[in-house]
């Protein structure tokens, strides 16, 4: 198998990529904490996630990846309070907002994505485990991690604790950068209506950081291969997680490579929630805009490089789409005169200069710079009228590997859909709905949202127009 390489956080070095095992490469990811719709930087995050999926299966690796889901927070604690719902029904509407916003952006399926109220005993055996270890200390019912007693701690963020009064204490989900103190474990409840659950360490909830560590343990029985986040976690939490796992398990491995990634901003500063600067895939999808451009958009700078939104880049990145789709839609007409039917190569030559951009720690600029230069290059061969339905085959082959990776394009020539079929579809809807088979009734109205139809309540009756 080739070689790749990943840029490594703890050791600050370009490392050779060793998985423990190639058919079952163990990654574990920060995911989202589901209180409202992500915003774009969140996204990022998620789509250089899914660029390394891509990449590890084009390598020929088998990877068992896990996203989690911070479903218990002071956020959505303060939330659903507000609401008068319980965690359950507060947060599963924004879990579904999540899996639609990946499936938008045509981000592959993960293996796994574990919710934290659903490890609650991983974690109470790891507290148990810690305690055992003599790192956990309690004040007022909730527990701490002793931060001075283990003694790597700040091994990935390099961050200094020699200056930490001991017994200073973060007890919240919010934490303030470079700030280093001890931080909860398990929290006592301390207003009515707060959820807990009673456990042998007492009753509470738990803490931010021991949710992923515990997911990690009980996704895949010990540590995993590579650990993700945007760089913004490396700093208490992954730091946290470090000192959770390896002080829970010190004869276990917990990550063999930190993998970390950098931040949207827009107008130079971290797009954030808080800041009220950011954008959702949907304030965008509702302006018009393709998806398949927004994700072009965010994997086109190379992970570890911040990238300023602007609906100008947007606009650019939609620029690049079509420049490369109408190129494979050239070649797709000239092959489809030439041969009724034609299948396209799995190997193909040319391939192995993509791989070995991606083999650079995922260098897409260098990836970027060969797709634009074959399609400058294919578009010269055909206004050459040159018609070898074997080359024509070779590239449009490529250009479909290419797409395993990149994933904005389409690769049928687009059938005009006359008037009549979708009159058919849309009373095949209606029938659906009346007959209360609302699986089907989804079903084709998503069929005839891909072909651009929008459906509109008249006072007529339904109607229906192309977008
Ligand atoms: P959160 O839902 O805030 O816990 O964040 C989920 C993921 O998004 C984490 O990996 C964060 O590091 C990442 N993230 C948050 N804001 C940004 C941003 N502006 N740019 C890139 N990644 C971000
Ligand atoms: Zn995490």
């Amino acid at each position: 198998m080739k070689e790749i390489r990943f840029y490594n956080s703890l050791s600050g070095e370009k490392e050779v990529f060793r998985p423990e095992f190639p058919d079952k490469v163990r990654i574990y990811s920060c995911g989202p904490t589901v209180y409202n719709f992500a915003h774009l930087g969140n996204l990022r995050a998620f789509l250089f996630v899914d660029l390394l999926r891509r990449t590890l299966l084009s390598f020929g690796y088998k990877p068992d990846m896990t996203m989690n889901i911070t479903d218990i927070d002071d956020k959505i604690i303060r939330e659903s309070i507000a609401q008068e719902k319980n965690i359950r029904e507060f947060t599963e509407p924004w879990v579904k907002a999540f899996q639609e916003d990946l499936d938008s952006l045509n981000i592959l399926k993960l293996e796994h994505y574990p919710r934290a109220t659903d490890s609650i005993p991983s974690m109470v055996e790891m507290i148990q485990k810690l305690r055992s270890n003599g790192l956990v200390y309690e004040k007022d019912g909730s527990l701490y991690y002793s931060i001075s007693k283990f003694k790597n701690y700040g091994k990935l963020s390099k961050i200094d604790v020699s200056g930490m009064k001991s017994g200073t204490r973060y007890d919240t989900d919010e934490y303030d950068k470079d700030d280093v103190r001890d931080f909860v474990l398990w929290k006592f409840p301390k207003q009515d209506g707060e959820p807990s659950w009673e456990t042998e360490i007492g009753s509470g909830r738990p803490g931010w950081h021991l949710e992923c560590s515990a997911m990690i343990r009980d996704v895949y029985g010990t540590g995993v291969d590579i650990h993700t986040g945007g760089v913004d976690l490396t700093f208490p939490h992954h730091e946290n997680e470090i000192a959770q796992s390896e002080g829970a398990y010190p004869e276990e491995s917990f990550v063999k490579y930190w993998l970390h990634s950098e931040h949207l901003l827009v107008n130079g500063e971290k797009m954030a929630k808080s800041k009220g600067n950011f954008f959702t895939l949907r304030d965008l999808v509702k302006e018009g805009e393709d998806p398949r451009n927004i994700r072009f958009l965010l994997i086109s700078a190379h992970y570890r490089s911040k990238l300023n939104f602007t609906k100008d880049r947007l606009e650019e990145a939609s620029g690049s789409v079509s420049k490369i789709q109408n190129c494979v839609n050239r070649l797709l007409e000239e092959l489809t005169k030439l041969e009724k039917n034609f299948v396209l190569q799995e190997n193909v030559s040319g391939w192995e200069e993509f791989l070995e951009s991606l083999a650079d720690d995922l260098n897409i600029s260098k990836f970027l710079a060969s797709v634009f230069e074959l399609v400058k290059d294919s578009n010269q061969y055909l206004d050459q009228n040159s018609s070898e339905p074997n080359e024509i085959l070779k590239r449009l082959s490529l250009f479909h590997k290419i797409d395993s990776i990149l994933g904005v394009l389409h690769f049928e020539l687009k059938k005009e859909v006359l008037d009549s079929d979708i009159d058919e579809l849309v009373r095949q809807r209606q029938e659906a709905r009346k007959n209360k088979n609302f699986a089907e009734a989804d079903r084709l109205r998503d069929t005839l949202n891909e072909l651009g139809i929008i459906l509109e309540d008249t006072k007529e009756g339904l109607r229906w127009k192309r977008k």
